[in-house]
């Protein structure tokens, strides 16, 4: 029965790693991922269905385009293997070698399967899009986010996300809709968005804009990691307090949820009933939905806060906000745990990289976007054994958690 899904996950894996070239081609360019269709983007010719099959089609006209022979990247080839092993990999990760505990068959859990291999593909166009242009599409972790946030409510069953206590859902509903507040009262002004995120959107488009022109491959959108100090007329301390203010209604509304189910009775009586309605069914997707909110705003949590500390201290801004949304998302598909161990985990990564680096020179540095996927990556996979590493952190978080 194994080896049936193998082969359908990787004709699967190839087509959507196939789509992710796509995306990783046409989104930090601000093309429509759309229309139109795939075309040689150096003669500009549709390319016909049967050049289009993933893996094979590039293997088959050796890497290069059928009418003007100049050469496609094997990058197109390495995604669409890359993807295809991902969801392979996971598939066997989690349902033959039996990794994590907890995992049931694949007939009950596999809306989690499909949840945590989004996260995947997500990760693997993110890490591509941030190696490539040093950002992070915020597109594709909101994406990743909705569709963790959509399978928790509606299978909550399936995801193997430990459910939070009822005030902890009140908190998160509160921060969420205070979220929600912010986007708006930034929406019509009344909270600036602050420079050193606008500012490097303005010159992301830019260098899209030069990309379009210039039409080739050759011509790389310049490295946007400049480092935002005084020097370039913006105090990055003033910008992130900005930040801090786009915060301030989530933090006062998790504030405020959580007194008002624990300190008001008939709130905290009206909480209470609305989880047992149905006979606790809508608790169920209440919680499910809950658990991956939590994991969303924890995840999200760490690296904004490191941000804010670090920018305020130092004084120059410190981790990028796309790596924000990648660790939310990374919370929303697999609960407040794995974020939080991937936090840990990236420096690592990152930091072994440096001394490659260091002994092989000549080599390009990377941005931190790809180490923190790589360091879900492994928390989903060796969650179990990280957990026992985490235990003073999981007692401490246990207050809101069941
Ligand atoms: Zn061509």
């Amino acid at each position: 029965m194994h080896i049936i899904w193998i082969i359908f996950l990787i004709a699967i894996g190839a087509s959507v790693g196939s789509f992710l070239n796509v995306v990783i081609w046409r989104m930090p360019r601000g093309e429509s991922i759309v229309f139109p269709g795939s075309h040689c983007p150096s003669c500009g010719r549709a390319i016909k269905w049967y050049d289009n099959i993933p893996l094979v089609s590039w293997l088959a006209l050796r890497g290069k385009c059928r009418f003007c022979k100049v050469s496609i990247s094997p990058r197109y080839l390495l995604v669409e293997a890359a993807t295809a092993l991902l969801v392979v990999g996971l598939y066997a990760c989690y349902y033959i070698w039996h990794v994590r505990s907890g995992i049931q068959p694949f007939d009950a859990s596999w809306p989690m399967f499909l949840a945590h291999a989004a996260l995947l593909c997500g990760l693997l166009a993110c890490s591509v899009i941030d190696i490539e242009t040093w950002q992070v599409p915020l597109e594709i972790c909101w994406f990743v986010s909705l569709v963790g946030l959509a399978v928790s409510t509606i299978r909550p069953d399936s995801m193997l996300i430990s459910p939070v206590s009822q005030p902890a859902g009140a908190m998160c509903l509160c921060a969420g809709l205070g979220l929600v507040v912010a986007i708006f009262l930034q929406k019509y002004g009344i909270i600036l968005p602050s420079f050193i995120d606008a500012d490097m959107r303005c010159e992301q488009e830019d260098a899209a804009e030069d990309k379009n022109e210039a039409g080739d491959e050759a011509k790389k959108p310049a490295p946007i990691s400049v480092a935002f100090t005084s020097a370039h007329g913006i105090n990055p301390r003033v910008e992130i307090l900005r930040e801090v203010l786009f915060l301030t209604p989530a933090i006062l509304g998790a504030i405020g949820g959580y007194l008002l189910v624990t300190r008001c009775d008939a709130a905290g009586r009206a909480w209470a009933n609305l989880y047992s309605l149905a006979g606790g069914q809508v608790g169920g997707h209440l919680n499910g939905f809950f658990a991956s909110l939590f994991g969303y705003l924890i995840g999200g949590l760490w690296i904004w806060g490191i941000r804010i500390l670090g920018t305020l201290g130092f004084g120059k801004e410190a981790m990028g906000l796309g790596d924000v949304h990648i660790l939310a998302a990374a919370g929303a598909v697999c609960g407040w745990m794995v974020p939080s161990m991937a936090f840990f985990l990236a420096p690592i990564f990152g930091l072994a990289w440096a001394i490659i680096l260091l002994m092989r020179k000549g080599q390009r540095e990377l941005p931190y976007g790809p180490w923190l996927g790589v360091a879900v990556f492994v928390a989903m996979i060796f969650y179990d054994q990280l957990l026992t590493l985490f235990e003073r952190y999981t007692d401490t978080m246990r207050m809101l958690t069941k």
